[in-house]
């Protein structure tokens, strides 16, 4: 066949192809029309998933009569004129290919009036040929129906799915605009039904509430915006999150780590107010959550990022759903830092279920005054709890409160601990005043007891919480871990007589690959020939271990590579030796011991979550209590 430039109707099919890959594409590129028309209030209305009808209507600036007869010849706009425009896009759209894509695979109808004129116009399309425009009255704002879709491309009518199905894509559509104005109102009306009705309060609150419905708005925090304070409190694990200053703004709402999903479909991203898919920026916001989120689980967030649209190019994909940035670095890094920001410091600590919002935010937070006189009782019980002075854990600032390494087994072992192996002398006029337990990500805790050898059970400002030993000990080894690496003061304890392991071909690859990294945290392995390799010594957190079974067990983890969502190697490998190095449950601690672990944990940058993302405490509101007993 010779070659032959196609006529405009198979060229512009092909276009459609494109850009209307369903009947959720086409509700998407009228919306965005309607948007960039400055419309305030936007109907969608379909029916049978779209394909028998959709309908948008806007009261936005409407289309002048003498323009209607371009609108549906592609690359017709009033939105860019030059090349140049291409490089600093304000408006959703810009091709002017979506009308013209439309119609080529639909009936459409398009009825119009100019805020300035008197008359309207309505132009109808089928198929590709345009039947008509001529005047018709019509109020100020543009009404767009599409009727059977696909009907002359046989081939994308069979890939369509039930009613339902497409329904359901359209609906996201549509939330996904509300989202990102929520000063638009905006409706869906699906087979006479309203599915879904922003109220265009301006507040994205209002409509997080509508889309995801008040249980799960009732689980996100909002986005801290603040100007990046490099460090700062973050703790040592996090600074591990490489952070750049940036003039990215990223806002939006995050799903507390309990809400949490199978798959990373509930990541969304907005740039600009244009909604984005990228699969690099969805992996930040997983790593954000490193150590919060148990293995397999993904985040729930709707970030919106702002930047100077010159940064960005929207001009990469199709159906525009993917965009490139120009410093990508910058935007991952701010978005990362952002996230972390609010998950670290605003966490909850779970709610006993039965609490009138589990893991919610809405856990009322203790009054400045009852944070004073909690603290002023904390001390006298404190005090009270033992001869020892109890706080000399917590005074030991030039450790962060944490002990080193070689101490911390003390912890693990079943006697008294001896006060000065904690590196610090008893400061009994430590102030504990309330505007120090204001910032603070946990409340002082006085240890109340031991529960099945499992659990320590604490009072605090406001009711109970009950501490899992295990998981605490790990998020405290953890951080402690990190702490020394960081300083260059992680304690390393050589082997009397180096061990032989015999690794499995799988395990010898991760160990080879490894070597350094795992010699850096206090492994050292040396190849001995064939699958044997030499471990000459551990970190000393591990001393009271089996060194054979405890390098056999975190070369294991290491190999099923599953241990951390998102992790590095390294966080994977310091988690393996926390989980092993930690109190285990089933082992009963003394009152000094508890009191220890409860100071350290107080002192973490993230004590509400052991190092693999499950809690290491939960709460029972002083409310619930009273509740339970029939008191209120
Ligand atoms: P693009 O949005 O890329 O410009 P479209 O094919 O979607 O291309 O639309 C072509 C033109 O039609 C737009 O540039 C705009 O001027 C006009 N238009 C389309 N829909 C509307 C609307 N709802 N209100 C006002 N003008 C509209
Ligand atoms: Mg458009």
């Amino acid at each position: 066949m010779s070659i032959q430039i196609l006529p405009p109707d198979v060229a512009n099919q092909i276009a459609a192809g494109e850009v209307v890959e369903r009947p959720a594409s086409v509700v998407k590129e009228l919306i965005e029309n309607s948007i960039d028309a400055g419309a305030t209030d936007i109907r969608v209305e379909v029916r049978e998933g779209g394909q028998r009808l959709i309908r948008v209507q806007d009261n936005g600036c409407g289309i002048l009569a003498a323009d209607t007869g371009a609108l549906f010849h592609r690359h017709a706009t009033s939105k860019i004129s030059r090349a140049e425009d291409l490089n600093r896009l304000t408006t959703l759209g810009f091709r002017g290919e979506a009308l013209a894509s439309i119609g080529s695979v639909a009936h459409v109808s398009l009825l119009t009036r100019s805020a300035s004129e008197d008359a309207g116009s309505v132009v109808r399309v089928a198929a590709g040929l345009s039947i008509a425009s001529e005047p018709r009255g019509a109020p100020p704002g543009t009404t767009v129906t599409v009727e059977h879709l696909f009907a002359n491309v046989p081939a994308r009518l069979k890939f369509l799915k039930s009613a339902t199905t497409e329904a359901g894509h359209i609906l996201q559509i549509v939330t996904r605009y509300a989202l990102a104005y929520p000063e638009l109102r905006l409706s869906l009306l699906s087979d006479g039904k309203l599915i879904f009705q922003s109220t265009g309060s301006g507040k994205l609150y209002d409509v997080l509430v509508k889309a995801y419905g008040l249980e799960m708005a009732r689980q996100m925090l909002p986005l801290e915006t603040g100007q990046a304070d490099e460090g700062g409190d973050a703790g040592p694990a996090e600074q591990y999150l490489n952070q750049l200053p940036t003039s990215v703004v990223v806002t939006g709402y995050i799903g507390a780590p309990a809400l949490n999903r199978s798959n990373r479909s509930y990541i969304t991203l907005f740039v600009n107010r244009r909604w984005f898919q990228d699969t690099s920026l969805a992996y930040g916001v997983i790593q954000a959550y490193h150590t919060m989120l148990p293995v397999g689980r993904y985040p729930v967030a709707l970030i919106f990022i702002e930047m100077d649209p010159a940064d960005v190019d929207a001009n990469v994909h199709p159906a525009k759903a993917e965009v490139r940035f120009r410093e990508g670095n910058r935007v991952f890094g701010a978005l990362q830092r952002t996230v972390r920001r609010t998950l670290t410091d605003h966490a909850p600590i779970p709610q006993m279920p039965g609490g009138d919002s589990p893991g919610s935010l809405n856990v009322r937070q203790p009054s400045w005054d009852e944070l004073a006189a909690w603290s002023a009782r904390h001390d006298v019980l404190l005090a009270a709890g033992s001869g020892h002075n109890p706080l000399n854990h917590h005074s030991d600032g030039a450790d962060n409160g944490l002990p080193g390494s070689s101490q911390s087994p003390a912890l693990g072992a079943p006697a008294q601990p001896d006060p000065e192996a904690a590196g610090a002398a008893p400061s009994p006029d430590l102030p504990l005043s309330a505007p120090n337990m204001i910032g603070r990500k946990v409340p002082l805790l006085r240890v109340v007891g031991q529960l099945g050898a499992m659990y320590i059970v604490a009072e605090g400002p406001d009711g109970m919480y009950m501490i899992d030993q295990h998981a605490a000990h790990e998020r405290i080894l953890y951080e402690m871990l990190f702490t020394d690496h960081a300083r260059q003061r992680l304690v390393i304890q050589p082997l009397l007589e180096p061990l032989v392991l015999d690794l499995s071909p799988e395990q010898a690859s991760v160990v080879g690959g490894a070597l350094a990294t795992l010699a850096e945290w206090g492994l050292e392995i040396e190849p001995f020939g064939g699958g044997s390799y030499l471990l000459r010594s551990l970190p000393a957190v591990l001393n009271t271990q089996n060194p054979h079974s405890a390098a056999a067990e975190i070369i294991d983890g290491l190999a099923q590579g599953l241990d951390v969502v998102g992790g590095t190697l390294e966080a994977r490998l310091v988690t393996l030796i926390c989980k092993r190095a930690a109190i285990k449950g089933g082992q009963v601690l003394s009152l000094l011991e508890m009191q220890a672990m409860v100071r350290q944990l107080e002192e973490c940058a993230s004590p509400r979550t052991c190092p693999h993302g499950r809690p290491t405490m939960i709460h029972v509101s002083a409310g619930e209590l009273a509740r339970q007993f029939g008191r209120i």
